[in-house]
């Protein structure tokens, strides 16, 4: 076989997809990283109108202009951060968002500190561009949450950048306003990106989420359509982030996809438009299926912290059989060590499955597992 450059031979393939593909078709998947619900129709209707308008041409290199438009007006009302159109890049994705991000401003050298337990793509975009990673605990005591003094004590000379993921995959933490803000002041006296994953920004329960572009001008915020609004198929993200940035963004944007796909940012855009009642609807069944996931799990005697945000619990699970054995049992979940060694000792839970599927799920647990209570 023709061999992988080194930057492949350093990071492997997914974990998770892989353990989805050995087991029983039949158990109840609580391992599964999107919405169960299907796209709102006002947005199938808008994609399917963009093919026969044979809106099917490259769009500009950005995205199209009224969709970067609609993306400033979200940006001010959501977030209080006052942008511009040339300063919104359209993505296939968040990923391609932060696999850009990586690219544009890591290389050998540089540290990059990654809350751990995180995403599994952060990694592995920080070893592709040759980055070092300086992980920072989210410690259980602090609810998941990261915590700018954890963080101030990992800032050296070599400090080029920090990923922030608020709600968090995998915990469901959400961060406290004044964590976000004083990370986004160490990054302005440092001088370090912040690069904040909001994508889970409107799956949160009785929080607000903030910002750090709000304080600090050293940040590329990312966001996408794939949770809000159910669209993970369809593959479209965005960033934000000052001109300077966005310049050396935009080249590795234009030389990898030129422009994402048309259908989907006319899907967007009536995402963003359109009316809101779906994601409402979407985010107060996540809440009830939130509350019935951390009872069950509490009483079964898995210790386990009240989300605020995205679809994921955390419980600590210190069994090293108990994801083998719920999946053997009927029920597929996923090793919180997967996410980075402070993971370790806790199960990562979605609640992106239906009410029934949950409570099934747990009742199996129950009647299969031995409990944290013996
Ligand atoms: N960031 C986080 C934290 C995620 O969980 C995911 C999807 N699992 C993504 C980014 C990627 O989202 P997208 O579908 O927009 O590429």
């Amino acid at each position: 076989m023709t061999k992988p450059a080194k930057r492949t031979r350093t990071i492997e393939l997914s974990q998770i997809r892989k353990m989805f593909e050995i087991t029983n078709p039949n158990a109840i998947n609580l391992g599964i990283g999107e919405p169960d619900f299907n796209v709102p129709e006002n947005i199938k209707k808008a994609m399917i109108q963009s093919i026969n308008d044979n809106d099917t041409h490259y769009t500009p290199n950005k995205g199209y202009i009224e969709l970067r438009e609609e993306i400033v007006k979200k940006f001010k009302k959501d977030n209080g951060i006052k942008t511009d159109p040339e300063n919104i890049i359209v993505t296939v994705g968040a990923s391609e968002a932060l696999y850009m991000c990586a690219q544009a401003f890591i290389e050998k050298g540089d540290e990059v500190i990654l809350p751990n337990p995180s995403f599994l793509s952060y990694e592995a975009c920080i070893n592709l561009a040759d980055g070092k990673i300086t992980p920072v605990n989210c410690k259980m005591e602090n609810e998941f949450k990261l915590k700018a003094s954890d963080v101030e004590e990992k800032i050296n000379k070599n400090t080029k950048a920090i990923i922030l993921n608020s709600p968090s995959n995998p915990t469901g933490a959400v961060m406290e306003k004044e964590d976000i803000k004083s990370i986004a002041d160490l990054s302005m006296d440092n001088d370090f990106l912040i690069i904040s994953d909001e994508i889970y920004e409107k799956i949160i329960y009785d929080k607000k989420h903030y910002s750090p572009a709000k304080w600090s001008d050293n940040v590329i915020t990312l966001n996408g359509f794939s949770k809000t609004y159910a669209m993970t198929g369809l593959r479209i993200g965005y960033l934000n982030a000052n001109e300077e940035l966005c310049e050396e963004l935009l080249k590795i944007h234009q030389y990898n996809i030129a422009c994402a796909t048309t259908t989907s940012q006319r899907g967007a855009l009536e995402a963003l438009r359109g009316p809101q009642d779906e994601v409402e609807k979407m985010i107060a069944e996540f809440k009830k299926r939130r509350n019935l996931i951390v009872k069950r799990l509490n009483e079964m005697g898995y210790e386990t912290v009240n989300a605020e945000g995205a679809f994921y619990v955390f419980p600590k699970i210190e069994d090293e059989n108990f994801v083998q054995n719920a999946a053997k049992a009927g029920v597929i979940t996923v090793p919180g060590a997967a996410f980075g060694s402070n993971g370790k000792g806790h199960v990562r839970m979605s609640y992106a499955n239906s009410y029934e599927n949950i409570k099934k799920a747990m009742n199996i647990l129950e009647e299969n597992i031995p409990n944290g209570r013996n």
